[in-house]
Parts: structure tokens; C-alpha cells; sequence
């Protein structure tokens, strides 16, 4: 079993059952399953994405400048944290949502030694708003968060249950990867785990990522250890 780890929820998964926006039932089911994975003591903390409602790159194509976009991007994120942050304390799960971008009303300003001593007492670490600074994702902002907290691993949550050497969705004859190493990870561009420059800072300080699907049980046994996903390390 793992002590501490950082969960990676990019914006699909709150989408849940819908085709755009947020699925507060879905995010219901999850909070259920991220209070089973936390119940033998693992600390976690988990990034939240925005692409559900914003994704900064796509607006950024169609007149809106980038850094502006991107600022959209990160109070998408901040919409789906505050949807967690409910949903895992109906759950029974203590939270507190923290942010680098200055959103007082709605959640803490994130200061590391505080993050460190909410998960000392047990409660869940919900990080929205990314790193703070646009031109990067919450891939960026989850490697970031993971080497500060001195997370053993970085769990990514997806649609699929692993990394294959090609679109798994497009192409019936891709392969699964069991493990792989961060270095080829990064070196590869027809391997999609993160995208590109948190990979490489994953491989620059050797942070292990496990990317996996998210079903019934699944980051209960991936914080145990017995997840089917890959690990990339
Ligand atoms: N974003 C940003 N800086 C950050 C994190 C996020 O500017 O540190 C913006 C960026 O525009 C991004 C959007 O927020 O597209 C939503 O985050 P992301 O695309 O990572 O969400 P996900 O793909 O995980 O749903």
C-alpha cells in the first residue's frame, strides 16, 4: 500500500454520463470510490483538469489570446474542485480544496506546509487552478504537486486501462505496455501518457506514474498496489 500519492482527474471524468459540463451523480460514485481507496490511511491528493468546460488551447485558436484562455482554463478547473470537494465530504471524506491561483471565497490559497499537515490529519488535498501560470496543463501542475508533497506515485485516471503504442480507440492492433520506462515515455511521441513537459519533468525527477482505468475498485487497488494499469517508471 502506498503512503502518499497524487490522483490525476482530468475534466472527462467530470463529465461522467453527460456530454459536456459536470455530472454531479458521477462525481457522487467518485467521491464513494476515492473515500473507499483513502480508508487504510493513503494520503492523497488530487489535481483536478478543467477540459469538461475550458480548454485553453482550443479557445486560444479562435481569437481569444492564450494566456487569457488559459486563465479560463484554470477557473474550470477551480468549478470542478468545488464539485469534489461537495461530493467527497458527503461521502465522509475530509477535504480541503487548495489553489495557486487567488480565489479566497471559494478555496485556501495553497501554501506546501499547510497541504502537508491537511493530509497529516487525514484529509484529502484537492488541488484546482493548475500550477497558477498559464502555457501549461494540470499534467504539468500534477508532477509539480507530486515532487513538492513527496508523492511515491502519480495515478492518472483515464478512459482506458493503459498505455498502448498507439490509439488504443482508433486502433484495433495496439499493443499494451505492462510497464515502461520514463525515459522512453518521454522520448517517444507516439506514446501518449501526459503531455510533453510534464513527462519530461516526471523522467527529470523520476516520478513513477501509473495511468489506469477508473471503474468500480480501481483507485482502491491502484493505492494498494494491485492495479492492472501501466506503470510508467
Ligand atoms: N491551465 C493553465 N495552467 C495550468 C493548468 C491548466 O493555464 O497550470 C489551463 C489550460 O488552458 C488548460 C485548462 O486550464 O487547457 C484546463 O486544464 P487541462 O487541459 O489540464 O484539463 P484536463 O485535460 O485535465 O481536463
Amino acid at each position: 500500500m502506498y503512503k502518499r500519492i497524487l490522483l490525476k482527474l482530468s475534466g472527462e471524468q467530470f463529465k461522467g454520463n453527460r456530454d459536456h459540463g459536470i455530472d454531479p451523480e458521477f462525481i457522487g460514485w467518485l467521491g464513494e470510490e476515492i473515500k473507499k481507496a483513502t480508508a487504510e490511511g493513503t494520503e492523497m491528493i488530487i489535481v483536478v483538469g478543467g477540459g469538461n468546460l475550458v480548454r485553453g488551447a482550443a479557445f486560444a485558436k479562435n481569437g481569444i489570446d492564450q494566456a487569457p484562455a488559459d486563465y479560463m482554463g484554470m477557473l474550470a478547473t477551480i468549478m470542478n474542485g468545488i464539485a469534489l470537494t461537495e461530493m467527497l465530504e458527503k461521502a465522509g471524506q475530509p477535504t480541503r480544496l487548495m489553489t495557486r491561483l487567488r480565489t479566497e471565497s471559494v478555496a485556501e490559497p495553497y501554501i506546501r506546509r499547510r497541504a502537508i499537515r491537511h493530509l497529516e490529519k487525514g484529509r484529502v488535498v484537492v488541488i484546482a487552478g493548475g500550477t497558477g501560470n498559464p502555457y501549461v496543463t494540470t499534467d504539468t501542475a500534477s508532477v509539480l504537486a507530486a515532487n513538492e508533497l513527496n508523492c511515491e506515485l502519480v495515478m492518472k485516471a483515464t478512459k482506458v486501462d493503459g498505455v498502448y503504442d498507439k490509439d488504443p480507440e482508433t486502433h484495433p492492433d495496439a499493443v499494451k505496455y505492462e510497464t515502461l520506462s520514463l525515459s522512453e515515455a518521454a522520448s517517444n511521441s507516439e506514446i501518449r501518457v501526459m503531455d510533453r513537459s510534464a513527462i519530461a519533468m516526471a523522467a527529470d525527477n523520476a516520478v513513477p506514474i501509473l495511468v489506469f482505468k477508473l471503474e468500480e475498485d480501481s483507485i482502491k487497488e491502484a493505492v494498494q498496489g494491485n492495479s492492472h494499469g501501466t506503470l510508467v517508471q
